[in-house]
């Protein structure tokens, strides 16, 4: 599909005399082995009607972007995107620049590290020649980001740009050239230009990462964690009271974090991992005799979420319920580890994690840090036996979706009652007794439980 999509841009090209290259992601992940189904047309002329002529010859509509002067085309999986050569120039206060027409080179001084500058000749000439003017293909080689212009004005310009450098850093597991790197820390304020939503999404593209932690150590060092997301930032350190230190919070949630990404691609897990602990510097507390203690962070923790979400503009919907959930019961799977594991322990486990049990269950084993091999083993083994045993739990009582057997409706039946007091203490009754394993999950059980309770609070059925 390629060869024929590259075939008619050639061609087309060449009868309409115009010069054209394929440009940035594509030509970039084309060395770098990674499929990519964006292709970036440059066009020195017009790129949408560069675009329509194509369009007419692949009989595909075109979509015209008339404000930006670019255009789509979508041929099998690929889309194709057309634009004129242009030259950039910017304003202090905005991240969108005037642009007027230029030349190959001048577009290719305004693409944002070397290794996006890279354009291919699609022409009769030099067709399949690299154009390679800031030694792009040489920092692909040396696995680097650079800048072609002076990383100071480049991030100054656009400083979604320091985003992006240590995005493409965490997916491609490159290194941030160190001029570069300096540069973002002297401009790190100017991120307070660019739109939150757009901040988010390369943060989100860093956590979907294979190994985030590289990209939160950038964020992190460069001093931008601190401007877009506080909370984490404040993770970072240790204080050490009568000669005892508690562990450093923010390494240790980039461990978990990164452990976590060995299990699952799912954002909102891996988001989990990282709010797990953001409620300790709040709870941190030094107890004599004691040491460090973080009393209630799980709880505080998930409070926090809602702000958290809000501020960084992620959804507030049941993917926020459910990070919520996990970083609230987040111990609960550990100290079930420490401890015997009885069976209620277990049932009530499951009643509170509901569908969300098995992601627990990877937060909690990803939240083993330790280095002690010793403590390892232990966590790991008693892990297995709280699954073995969550597993014969749910068989036998089906805890996942649990509906109680006996409805509130049933109760006000089944004894007169109006709505109120009394229909509570029983519906309560009847899920403790379940719990704790005193009756089964079953309407027969739960029915005669119901009636022998009713009559120690005076009640008859009618
Ligand atoms: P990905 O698809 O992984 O996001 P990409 O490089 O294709 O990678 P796009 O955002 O589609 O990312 O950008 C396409 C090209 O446009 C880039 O390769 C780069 O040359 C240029 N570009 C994108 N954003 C900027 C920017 N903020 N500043 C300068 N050039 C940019």
């Amino acid at each position: 599909m390629e060869a024929l999509i590259f075939n008619v841009l050639a061609e087309t090209a060449a009868k309409t005399a115009t010069e054209i290259y394929v440009i940035g992601g594509f030509v970039r992940d084309l060395y770098l082995d990674r499929p990519s189904k964006d292709i970036d047309v440059v066009v020195l002329g017009n790129g949408i009607s560069f675009a329509e002529k194509v369009g007419q010859k692949l009989k595909t509509n075109v979509a015209v972007f008339k404000n930006f002067g670019t255009a789509m085309l979508k041929h099998a999986d690929l889309e194709v995107e057309f634009v004129g050569a242009r030259k950039e120039s910017y304003r202090a206060n905005s991240r969108k620049p005037i642009v007027e027409d230029g030349t190959l080179e001048d577009d290719q001084l305004r693409r944002d590290f070397t290794i996006n500058a890279l354009a291919i000749s699609l022409n009769q000439t030099d067709f399949g020649a690299v154009v390679d003017p800031f030694n792009g293909l040489e920092d692909l080689q040396n696995k680097l980001i650079r800048t072609p212009l002076d990383p100071v004005i480049t991030f100054s310009d656009d400083p979604l740009r320091m985003m992006r450098a240590i995005r493409f850093a965490t997916q491609l597991d490159f290194q941030i050239e160190q001029t570069a790197v300096d540069a973002i820390k002297s401009q790190k304020e100017r991120i307070k230009i660019v739109s939150k939503e757009r901040i988010t999404d390369e943060l989100n593209k860093i956590i979907l990462a294979k190994k985030p932690s590289i990209g939160f150590n950038y964020l992190f060092d460069t001093g931008l964690l601190e401007l877009i997301f506080p909370q984490m930032a404040k993770l970072y350190g240790v204080d050490i009271i009568k000669g005892r230190a508690h562990k450093d919070n923010f390494y240790h949630t980039l461990e978990v974090l990164d452990n976590i990404c060995q299990t699952t691609d799912d954002l909102w897990l891996r988001w989990a991992a990282i709010l797990h602990d953001i409620a300790k510097p709040a709870t941190k507390r030094f107890e004599e005799g004691h040491g460090w203690t973080f009393h209630g962070h799980e709880d505080r923790g998930a409070r926090m979420v809602p702000q958290i979400f809000a501020q960084l503009k992620l959804p507030l919907n049941e993917k926020m319920k459910f990070v919520q959930k996990l970083v609230l019961l987040h111990l609960r799977p550990i100290v079930l580890a420490q401890d015997i594991v009885t069976d209620s322990a277990v049932r009530r486990l499951l009643f509170e994690a509901g569908e969300d049990i098995d992601s627990l269950m990877l937060l909690c084993n990803a939240d083993v840090t330790t280095k002690n091999e010793y403590k390892i083993k232990k966590y790991r083994n008693n892990f297995e036996l709280v699954k073995q045993k969550l597993k014969d739990v749910e068989e036998r009582d089906q805890l996942r979706n649990w509906q109680p057997p006996i409805s509130g409706n049933d109760i006000m039946e089944t004894f007169g009652l109006p709505a109120g007091k009394e229909v509570g203490v029983l519906k309560n009754a009847i899920r403790e007794a379940i719990l704790e394993g005193d009756i089964t999950n079953s309407y027969q059980e739960a029915f005669n439980f119901m009636l022998q309770k009713a009559k120690e609070l005076g009640l008859s059925p009618v």
